[in-house]
C-alpha cells in the first residue's frame, strides 16, 4: 500500500516537472544553470528567483535574507546573472509594514523588529555592492508599499553612491505611480545618490480593488487599462531622460511599451547596451520580446524561478489565476498558458 502511494507521489512529481518545465528552471541551483546557460546562448541574461512562500517568524526571515545572500554571492560567480532579487515581506511581517504605512505608531518591541528587518535587507545590500550585482526589490500590496520604499530609499541613499545597486520597484497601475517615481527622483537628486527603478504595470490589480470597494475606500488603481499604459510609458519616458542619476529594469511584456522604450532610446542618443537600461521578462513568456531586444544588442534579463515543486505550484498557478480576469498582452498569453497547462492535464490525466 505504501509502495502504491509512493509511486502515485512520484508519477505527481514528475507530471508537475512536465507541466511548469518552460516556467521554472529546476528544484536546486545547480538544476538552474542549464536554463541560465541555454538563454545566454542567445545573449540573454538571468536573474534566479528562489520560491519563498509566505514567512510569519523572525527564524524565517532570517533564514530568507541568507538565500539572497547566497543568491547574490551565487550570481557574482556565475557569468550572465548581474541581478539577484528579493521581496519585502520574506525580510519582514507584512502586518509591520502595514502599521508603519498607516502611519501607526510601533511598540519598542516593533522599532526592535523594525530594526531587525532593516538590518536583514542591509546585509543583502553589502552582499550586493562588494560582488557589484544588482539587488531588485519587489513591489508588493499597496497597504505596505510606503514603507517598503522608505527602507529601499534609506538603503539606496547608503549603497546607490556611485551607481544604481540597490533597486526599488514602482507600479504604475497605481494612480499617484508617477508622483512617487518623481518624489524618489527629487530625493535622489537633493541628496545626491543614484536612483535604482524596476518599473512594472502591477500584479495585485483584482486584490487591491476589492480591498479599497471592502474598505470603502477610492482604489489606489488607475481605472482603465489605458491609463496605466499611459503612466507606465510615462514613466519610461521620464527615467528615460533622467540615466544621469536613473537606472531602469522595465519588467513588461508589453510590446507596445517595450518598442517604445527603444525608439526614446534612439531618440536620446542612449546606446542600446548602456548599462543603465535593462528590459525583462518573465522565464518561458514573451521569449519573442527578450530574444529580438538581445539580439538587436538590448540588455534582456529573464526572471528565472526555481525551488522546490510544492513551494512552486502554488507560485505558478497563483500567477496565472491572478492574471487570467486582467485585459492586457501578457494576459492573453497567461490565458494561452493555462489552455496549455489544462491541455497537459487532460493528456495526463488519460494516460
Ligand atoms: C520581470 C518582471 C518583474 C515583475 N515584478 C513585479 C513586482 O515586483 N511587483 C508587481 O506588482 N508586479 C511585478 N511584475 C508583474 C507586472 O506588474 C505585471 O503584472 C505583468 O508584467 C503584466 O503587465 P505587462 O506590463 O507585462 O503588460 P500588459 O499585459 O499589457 O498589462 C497588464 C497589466 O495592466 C494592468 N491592467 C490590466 N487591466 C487593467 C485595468 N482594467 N485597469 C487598470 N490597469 C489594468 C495590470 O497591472 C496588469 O497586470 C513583474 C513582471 C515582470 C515581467
Amino acid at each position: 500500500m505504501k509502495a502504491f502511494g509512493n509511486l502515485r507521489l512520484s508519477v505527481l512529481q514528475r507530471f508537475q516537472r512536465w507541466l511548469f518545465k518552460p516556467f521554472y528552471a529546476g528544484t536546486t541551483l545547480q538544476e538552474s544553470e542549464p536554463t541560465v546557460a541555454q538563454l545566454s546562448n542567445y545573449d540573454v541574461f538571468s536573474y534566479l528567483n528562489y520560491a519563498i512562500e509566505d514567512s510569519w517568524h523572525e527564524k524565517e526571515f532570517d533564514k530568507n535574507s541568507q538565500i539572497v545572500q547566497k543568491l547574490l554571492l551565487h550570481a557574482a560567480t556565475t557569468k550572465n546573472v548581474p541581478f539577484s532579487v528579493c521581496k519585502a515581506t520574506s525580510c519582514g511581517h507584512k502586518h509591520l509594514f502595514q502599521k508603519i504605512n498607516a502611519q501607526q505608531p510601533l511598540t519598542d518591541d516593533e522599532k526592535l523588529t523594525h530594526e531587525r528587518v532593516i538590518n536583514r535587507f542591509r546585509e543583502c545590500c553589502k552582499v550586493a555592492k562588494a560582488h557589484d550585482v544588482g539587488l531588485l526589490i519587489d513591489a508588493e500590496e499597496y497597504n505596505m508599499q510606503f514603507a517598503v520604499d522608505q527602507i529601499v530609499m534609506d538603503l539606496m541613499k547608503e549603497f546607490n553612491t556611485s551607481k544604481a545597486v540597490v533597486y526599488n520597484t514602482v507600479q504604475l497601475y497605481l494612480v499617484d505611480g508617477n508622483d512617487r517615481l518623481q518624489q524618489m527622483h527629487s530625493r535622489a537628486t537633493t541628496e545626491s545618490f543614484h536612483l535604482g527603478l524596476k518599473l512594472v504595470r502591477g500584479a495585485y490589480m483584482q486584490k487591491e480593488r476589492k480591498r479599497a470597494q471592502k474598505l470603502s475606500l477610492t482604489s489606489p488603481i488607475c481605472k482603465t487599462k489605458s491609463d496605466t499604459d499611459t503612466n507606465f510609458n510615462q514613466a519610461v519616458a521620464y527615467c528615460l531622460d533622467h540615466l544621469s542619476n536613473i537606472s531602469i529594469l522595465l519588467g513588461s511584456h508589453n510590446e507596445y511599451s517595450m518598442i517604445l522604450a527603444t525608439e526614446i532610446m534612439k531618440k536620446n542618443k542612449i546606446k542600446s547596451w548602456d548599462e543603465r537600461v535593462w528590459f525583462s521578462q518573465l522565464l518561458g513568456m514573451s521569449d519573442h520580446i527578450s530574444f529580438i531586444l538581445a539580439k538587436k544588442g538590448y540588455n534582456v534579463i529573464k526572471f528565472v524561478p526555481f525551488g522546490p515543486l510544492e513551494k512552486l505550484v502554488p507560485y505558478l498557478t497563483r500567477r496565472a489565476e491572478e492574471n487570467t480576469a486582467i485585459a492586457g498582452q501578457s494576459s492573453r498569453e497567461l490565458v494561452l498558458l493555462q489552455r496549455e497547462i489544462k491541455r497537459r492535464s487532460t493528456v495526463a490525466k488519460a494516460l
